[in-house]
């Protein structure tokens, strides 16, 4: 068993949002600095740049998974995470398809780009990847488990593009046993106010878009080896493992 701090939920230049300074040298830098071993690149609804930021990590000595914050039907925000890169890029050509046939407006939303090692631009992503996939929650999540992905719902106490922000709570089915939290949530207060969560396992992230965010939203992970199978056993706590999250 081994512990690691983790932050499993950033952008890459490939989220129109994000900044163009969060290239896979400055973000693997920045991470060491931190401390934080563990990371996940979760792009909007495309998995477009988890290979180089992976092998940018491996050489640093830093842990990757291979991650995607899918924007359902309802405009919810939902993390995936994959062990298996081939199965990653399976279920990233499914959502691909999934998408509104919509293309990005780079001066409104800002630009899209999947680049190499050496932050040269390999191609600019045309489609939208703001919008959301005509997936609803339940065929979103059933996808993820399809390709043998971790579903997890992003922010649950974010004011927009949340489970409980669009639906107004979290449904019965379905079912997701860990949620993840933004870097400023006081979870105690918060299950004081949402009782129905008491037994739900919480990941906090930084969500970052700049790099001035990472560092503010990690968590500690206790587990067998920096997998997304290992994640679901830590919200689980089995045999010792557990998450732990900065308050
Ligand atoms: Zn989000
Ligand atoms: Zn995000």
């Amino acid at each position: 068993m081994r512990k690691f701090r983790a932050d499993l939920h950033i952008h890459s230049v490939l989220s129109p949002c994000g900044g163009l300074e969060m290239s896979p040298s400055a973000v693997v830098a920045r991470l060491q600095e931190l401390g934080i071993q563990w990371f996940a690149i979760t792009d909007h609804n495309s998995m477009g740049n988890c290979a180089v930021y992976e092998a940018v990590a491996r050489k640093a000595g830093l842990f990757f998974s291979w991650g995607v914050e899918i924007q359902t039907m309802e405009e919810i925000h939902l993390l995936a995470y994959f062990d298996d890169s081939d199965q990653a890029q399976a279920f990233d050509q499914e959502l691909y398809r999934s998408l509104l046939p919509i293309d990005n407006d780079p001066e409104f939303f800002g630009d899209q780009v999947i680049i190499d090692e050496n932050e040269n631009i390999l191609r600019v992503e045309p489609r939208a990847l703001i919008n959301s996939s005509v997936w609803d929650l339940g065929t979103a999540a059933e996808q993820v488990c399809a390709f043998g992905g971790l579903a997890v719902p992003a922010h649950i106490d974010a004011d927009v593009n949340s489970i409980i922000s669009q639906l107004g709570f979290l449904p019965p089915s379905p079912n997701f046993e860990l949620l993840g939290i933004t870097a400023k949530l006081n979870l105690p207060e918060y299950l004081d106010q949402h009782p129905e969560l008491a037994d739900k396992a919480f990941i906090r992230a930084s969500d970052a878009h700049y790099l001035t965010d990472l560092g503010h939203g990690s968590c500690i992970m206790k587990v067998q080896e920096a997998t997304a199978q290992e994640i679901l056993l830590a919200a689980r706590k089995l045999d010792g493992r557990y998450i732990e999250n900065d308050t």
